[in-house]
């Protein structure tokens, strides 16, 4: 039996690690923590028998427990609870499938207390990288990536020696708004956005995927998860997103893992790694497929793309500032509250404002987080 613990399982990562479980009957849930979604966290309750839950607030977690008055499950709010289920003595693995920078202190709870990582929560190597990874190689844990294309360079990695690595390849599939020129990005609405030509994923990723920073995001990730130089990963608009991302090694031969379109995959390649259980699902045909093609990435259209590679290259708080203020950009756009090109547009406006800490600690990008979004609210006058 496998105990995991999940943060972020009423999330889109979160469900489909729930339908992994109800599929392999040696998993076994004993820790779940959600946001705000009291009715889908019961329901996950009854079904999977934590031992101890979490909910964002003090008020939804009294109610939980009054609704849960039946059973014996222990409810803890916040932060608190974020870090009982990453320490809980009996998980082994934990599913960081959490949203925003809330992921990085229970990550490093979990990993001093020897846990491995299946790892979604990008925001924590992105940000954090420069902590986690020395971490995780001190305490002898393993992070298992959960998003799809560095699953794929992982399995690509397998068996092979990482000093032969010559270059990372990153598929994107170019978001639904891929060929379209800048002047046409101008009043292009949510519901447009929100319309991912292949992945069914959350709103934030979905709009981040339709800006090109999630393609930004995963290179940072990248780079800390593999210890692989910024100018050796490249990202490959492959609009199809059957090849999910490739290894070029010394040699000029290239390894890439294919599949469908279905993060249940990576998923359960992280929690049952090395070994590869059997799962039910659409196949690639390639006869019905016909042909995959490939774009370079139009990084003058889509700023995100390019400001990410800049705050990569610059290191330090960067990261963290073109993090936070894509994430406050991203819920105003969500919130119909500003346009499409005002999310890059806020980013730089940030990333050029702020004084980089070179090796910042938990606490500094904690803060520099809050003083981006300090910076949006009094630039923007709003919220
Ligand atoms: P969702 O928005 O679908 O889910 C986020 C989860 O986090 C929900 O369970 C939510 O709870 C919970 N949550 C949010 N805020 C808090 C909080 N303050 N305290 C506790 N729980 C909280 O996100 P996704 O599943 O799409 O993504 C999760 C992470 O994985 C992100 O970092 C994303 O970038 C990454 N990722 C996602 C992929 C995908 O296919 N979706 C692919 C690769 C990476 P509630 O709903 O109850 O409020």
């Amino acid at each position: 039996m496998k105990k995991i613990a999940i943060l972020g399982s009423t999330g889109s990562i979160g469900t489909q690690t729930l339908e992994i479980v109800r599929d392999n009957p040696d998993l076994q849930v004993v820790g779940l923590a959600a946001g705000a979604n009291i009715d889908l966290l019961e329901k996950q309750v009854r079904e999977f028998r934590p031992r101890l839950v979490s909910l964002q607030s003090e008020a939804d977690c009294r109610k939980l427990k009054t609704r849960l008055a039946d059973l014996e499950v222990q409810v803890i709010p916040g932060m608190e609870g974020l870090l009982g289920i990453a320490e809980m003595e009996e998980s082994e693995i934990l599913v960081t499938a959490i949203v925003g920078m809330i992921g990085i202190r229970p990550t490093i709870a979990a990993i001093n207390r020897h846990k491995d990582i299946a790892l979604a929560n990008k925001e924590t190597l992105v940000t954090a990288g420069h902590i986690i990874m020395p971490l995780a190689a001190e305490m002898g844990v393993s992070i298992l990536p959960v998003d799809s294309e560095h699953s794929a360079i992982f399995q690509s990695l397998q068996g092979e020696h990482r000093d032969r690595v010559s270059k990372l390849l990153i598929t994107a599939s170019g978001g639904p708004f891929r060929g379209r020129s800048r002047q046409d990005l101008d009043n292009v609405e949510l519901e447009d956005a929100l319309k991912h030509p292949n992945w069914s994923m959350g709103h934030k990723i979905t709009i981040d995927s339709a800006t090109l920073v999630n393609k930004g995001l995963e290179v940072m990730e990248a780079k800390w998860l593999f210890d692989v130089d910024l100018d050796r990963i490249q990202v490959v608009v492959h609009p199809q997103s059957i090849i999910h991302s490739m290894v070029e090694y010394v040699d000029g031969g290239i390894i890439a893992q294919l599949g469908t379109p279905d993060m249940k995959l990576p998923i359960q390649y992280a929690l049952f790694y090395p070994d590869r259980r059997p799962m039910a699902g659409k196949r690639v045909d390639f006869f019905e497929l016909g042909n995959i093609t490939f774009e370079k990435p139009d990084v003058e259209t889509f700023a995100g793309l390019k400001l990410a590679m800049r705050a990569a290259a610059e290191g330090g708080s960067v990261p963290t500032v073109f993090n936070a203020a894509n994430e406050k950009a991203v819920n105003l756009f969500l919130n119909r509250r500003i346009r499409f090109l005002q999310i890059p547009e806020m980013i730089e406006m940030c990333m050029d404002a702020h004084r980089k800490i070179e090796n910042p600690g938990v606490e500094e990008i904690l803060k520099t987080e809050q003083e981006t979004y300090e910076l949006i609210r009094s630039k923007f006058n709003i919220i």
